[in-house]
């Protein structure tokens, strides 16, 4: 594997564009709503929120966790804010989302790992906006039964968990997680009676096409629906690097190999993000 230089054309992102996006965009500034889309700039946005579908992060924004591929600052986080609930419930509405994603830094300084916050997020949301379905992307609660229960038990339409990277990666990429403890957070959601597991994984860190395989298989044994899998890019130069740029057929053939293994949806593509078309995972 040669090391790249400089980004391939289909990595270059266009700008978005469009009715909708113009819209919340103008809303997004004039609220100051906090969404990953924006915060993170990703390429995805004219598209995610022409579709009524946008991400927000909630316990803050500094992680306990230091993983080698996220641009998620490090150390110690805020005090938990009771109102975040409210704020994401009300940004949703005055944003209008159809399908929101909801995802957290990880909070093992808490007690609960933040898992009360994610539960009353999600009742308030479901109270200002019943019509706005949504996706909970999880920390692993360190597989700890009673704080995934608390996500369970609000039902949202999909729980996913990322796997981020294959096994023999995983202790370099995301230092503090495992590999296999984040598989039986899958398996244990889905067993709980969740509607829609799902999982993504990150490539150009160094993986095999068979490691890839194997991940995708071992998620599938965990039951696990839906698979997203898209090209890793360094945030910053403290970053991992990027070993490789995926071509676009190399994704294709994850995406057929991925349904040919029984998953419902699969999304793979250089720039597909954890939540790129998160409103079709409903079903
Ligand atoms: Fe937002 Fe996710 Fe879509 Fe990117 S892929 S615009 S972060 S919803
Ligand atoms: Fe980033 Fe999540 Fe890792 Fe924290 S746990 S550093 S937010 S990927």
């Amino acid at each position: 594997v040669h090391p790249p230089k400089g980004k391939p054309k289909w990595l270059r992102v266009k700008l978005p564009t469009g009715k909708k996006y113009t819209q919340l965009r103008g809303l997004v500034d004039k609220y100051d709503l906090h969404t990953i889309c924006t915060s993170g700039s990703c390429p995805n946005m004219g598209e995610c929120w022409g579709e009524g579908t946008a991400t927000f992060m909630i316990l803050g924004n500094v992680c306990t966790r230091s993983c080698g591929f996220c641009g998620v600052k490090t150390g110690r986080p805020e005090t938990v804010d009771w109102a975040e609930p409210e704020k994401v419930a009300r940004s949703i509405k005055i944003m209008g989302i159809k399908h929101a994603v909801i995802t957290s830094v990880d909070r093992d300084d808490l007690k609960d790992m933040g898992s009360i916050i994610w539960a009353e997020t999600v009742k308030a949301i479901r109270r200002m906006n019943p019509e706005t379905t949504l996706e909970t992307l999880i920390p692993d609660f360190q597989g700890i039964e009673r704080h995934l229960d608390r996500i369970v038990a609000v039902g949202p339409e999909v729980v996913s968990h990322n796997m981020e990277t294959v096994k023999r990666l995983t202790r370099e990429v995301r230092i503090q997680a495992k590999y296999e403890r984040s598989l039986e957070v899958l398996r244990y959601l889905h067993d709980k009676g969740v509607n829609r597991t799902k999982s993504g994984i990150m490539l150009g860190l160094g993986e095999l096409e068979e490691e890839v395989i194997e991940t995708m298989k071992d998620l599938r044994n965990a039951n696990v629906d839906v698979v997203t899998i898209g090209q890793y890019l360094q945030p910053s130069k403290k970053h991992l690097p990027v070993k490789e740029f995926i071509l676009p057929e190399q994704f294709k053939k994850y995406e057929e190999i991925g349904l040919e293994m029984g998953f419902r949806h699969v999304e793979s593509g250089a720039l597909v993000r954890s939540s790129y078309k998160a409103h079709k995972h409903i079903n």
